[in-house]
């Protein structure tokens, strides 16, 4: 199987969860697009320097910084035969841009191969879940204190370290950042029904509802 999957929906509808699992499942590798520009801000890298700015105002980060991280992400060996990207891309430039690296760097995806799943859920649940969402720096694990809390208050179950909160899942930022959202990533929904490769996810249910659902949508079963 050569697929390329993206995930669109507003900031805390749970596609990183959903992500990190289907990355498990398929042995495809995860490319999230945010963590790797915290990354590179924990680095102090130029490209995280840039980025810092933006993301404290919960804007995009220009596309130039973001296309260049993608492709150097893109072009490594793990990503020959499929990948999953979260979080990218956020806006119409950004799809055409993923076109252009696809079309660039010539390897076994095409763009015909990209597959687009569309997490739906209504914006009110969605301030309570990100200012209520914490994860591991160690592993990435995320976790939500009202519906999916570590087992021990504070500590990752996996690797015992302590929780942290992004600096941007305050009130404010969000509500920045659901601006930009509207704004930048919606149109794609069109672009890519356009093309006849959205799919949709009702993203309103528990974990593992979602975890199905997701499953079922992209046929999994039949394809892995
Ligand atoms: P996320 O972790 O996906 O919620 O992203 C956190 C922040 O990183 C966003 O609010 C943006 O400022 C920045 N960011 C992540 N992905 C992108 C992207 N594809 N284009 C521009 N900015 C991005």
């Amino acid at each position: 199987m050569t697929k390329a999957f993206i995930f669109l929906g507003p900031p805390g509808c749970g596609k990183g969860t959903q992500t990190e699992l289907l990355a498990k499942e398929l042995k495809l590798p995860h490319i999230d697009t945010g963590s790797l520009l915290r990354k590179n801000i924990k680095e102090g890298t130029n490209i995280g320097l840039i980025a810092k700015g933006f993301i404290d105002k919960g804007q995009l980060v220009p596309l130039n910084v973001v296309s260049t991280v993608i492709k150097n992400r893109l072009k490594e060996a793990d990503c020959s035969f499929g990948y999953i990207l979260d979080g990218f891309p956020r806006s119409l430039e950004q799809a055409l841009s993923l076109d252009n690296i696809l079309d660039e760097l010539n390897g076994n995806i095409k763009k015909e191969d990209i597959e687009a799943i569309y997490f739906d859920i209504p914006n009110e649940v969605l301030v309570e879940r990100l200012v209520n969402r914490r994860s591991c720096p160690k592993c990435g694990k995320i976790y939500n204190l009202l519906t999916n809390a570590p087992k021990n208050e504070g500590k990752c179950d996996d690797c015992n370290v302590d929780l942290i909160q992004r600096k941007d899942d305050t009130k404010e930022t969000a509500m920045l950042r659901f601006e930009t959202y509207e704004k930048e990533t919606k149109p794609l929904l069109e672009f890519y029904t356009n093309r006849g490769n959205l799919k949709k996810i009702n993203a309103d249910q528990s974990i593992n509802a979602v975890w199905n659902d997701l499953l079922k949508t992209i046929k999994i079963k039949e394809t892995v």
